[in-house]
């Protein structure tokens, strides 16, 4: 299994059948997922076909790209709302926006608790202002 590959099941999870992993960075041997997105596999091809008739333009593939972010965000939507699950955001004390998935029921201030001790686990209780 390429490297590449190795990263993205390890960090990010399997890779579906006729998806491949596209570099965002440009660069073939980076391992950083970060960098990595997942396209199927086809539209993969186009886009780094030789040949400039058949390659997709930069305008193309951002609009292909922002499409499939869309229908991942609404899959991941649709699946937590089925969980009893909504996003939410908030601001927590130093200023950073920390979002989550929250009940569908929890009320404002559940809300905010919810986020800001997920916010607490993730920065320690030392930089609260
Ligand atoms: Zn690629
Ligand atoms: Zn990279």
């Amino acid at each position: 299994m390429a490297a590449t590959h190795y990263m993205w099941e390890e960090f990010r999870g399997p890779v579906a059948p006729g998806y491949a992993l596209h570099h965002i960075c440009g660069k073939r041997n980076c391992v950083r997922p970060a960098h990595l997105e997942l396209v199927p596999h086809a539209e993969h091809l186009i886009h780094h076909a030789r040949k400039r008739r058949v390659r997709f333009s930069p305008e193309e593939w951002d609009k292909r790209r922002k499409a499939r972010q869309r229908a991942n965000a609404k899959k991941e939507y649709l699946k937590m709302k089925a969980k009893g699950l909504r996003r939410a955001k908030r601001r927590m004390p130093d200023g950073t926006d920390i979002d989550g998935w929250v009940p569908l029921t929890a009320g404002k201030s559940a809300v905010y608790d919810h986020l800001f001790q997920r916010w607490l686990r993730k920065n320690g209780t030392e930089d609260v202002p």
